[in-house]
């Protein structure tokens, strides 16, 4: 099927009542654009289980805070397009400012406290309730769906799950592994940033994870020197400026009193001008 692009929710709604009404299921992929292999990813898993596949294309400013990257945030709509298409994509959304807040600032939010409360908050303290209610906004207009969201923002994949059971939304969220460069890097709209110089200098995020995992691996049950052994592999680099290194309890988020269960390695740090994330799951019996 060609992919049909529509910008109002009206024209969204009238695509999906045709698909709905024929009794097809809907997989649900948001992005912000500037689309990599990851969201591909995304777009892949979301054809294969559903009968028709929405993506969203929305650079949300209510997850921007006044001193980030909102007025640069990469964009090239065409080879969104293009890339969506050939990845399953059947209905992009693509909505202009105007058409999602049209009173301007919203008087409704919504904020899923705890969660969004530690990690990224340290820096982005608002970030993640411009994230939920983005993403409740994008829900209640599609409707109904399964939804794909990567691993590679863990925080915010914990967090829309716990909204989706709070909220009773009828949506299934869906979570998908971090897609890499064959170098290590995940992949990110934001790694256009990076300089030739900088690009092999931001492997030190990936390095940092290899770091912690190593340390577990040979026996460490103590989350500190855990956490030590990722910094410093990110403090040796001049190039970047740590924000955070963290080990928490993949469903919690919270830190283990000890290294046990299902847990995630998670690191933030600045490289040149982008600020980067990553993180890694880990078992430990
Ligand atoms: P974004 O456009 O950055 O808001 O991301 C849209 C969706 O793609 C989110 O669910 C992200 O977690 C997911 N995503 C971004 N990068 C990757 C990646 N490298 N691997 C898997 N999913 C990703």
């Amino acid at each position: 099927m060609t992919i049909t692009v529509v910008a109002t929710v009206s024209d969204l709604w009238r695509v999906l009542q045709k698909h709905r009404a024929e009794g097809r299921a809907v997989g649900f992929v948001p992005t912000m654009g500037f689309l990599h292999d990851g969201h591909a990813s995304l777009m892949r898993a979301a054809a294969e289980g559903n009968d028709i596949v929405v993506a969203s294309i929305f650079v949300n400013p209510l997850q921007f805070a006044a001193n980030e990257d909102l007025s640069t945030y990469p964009k090239d709509v065409e080879a969104d397009t293009a890339l969506a298409e050939a990845n399953g994509v059947d209905v992009l959304f693509v909505p202009h400012v105007d058409e999602m807040y049209p009173d301007g600032p919203v008087l409704t939010s919504v904020y899923v406290s705890e969660l969004s409360d530690r990690l990224e908050a340290g820096t982005r303290p608002t970030h993640f309730s411009g994230v939920a209610t983005v993403v409740t906004k994008l829900f209640s207009i599609v409707g109904p769906c399964r939804a794909y969201f990567g691993e590679k923002d863990f925080q915010q994949l914990a967090i829309i799950r716990r909204m989706v059971r709070d909220l009773s939304m009828p949506v299934e969220v869906i979570g998908c592994p971090i897609i890499r460069e064959p170098d290590g890097l995940a992949m990110s709209s934001r790694n256009v940033y990076l300089t030739a110089d900088q690009r092999p200098k931001a492997l030190v995020l990936r390095r940092a994870l290899d770091a912690g995992v190593a340390e577990i691996e040979s026996g460490q049950r103590v989350v500190q020197p855990v956490l030590d052994a990722m910094a410093e592999i990110i403090n040796h680099e001049p190039e970047a400026v740590l924000d955070y290194v963290a080990v928490v309890d993949a469903a919690s988020l919270e830190a283990p009193d000890v290294i046990a269960g299902e847990l995630r390695l998670l690191v933030a740090a600045t490289v040149g001008i982008p600020r980067l994330i990553d993180n890694q799951g880990i078992f430990v019996s």
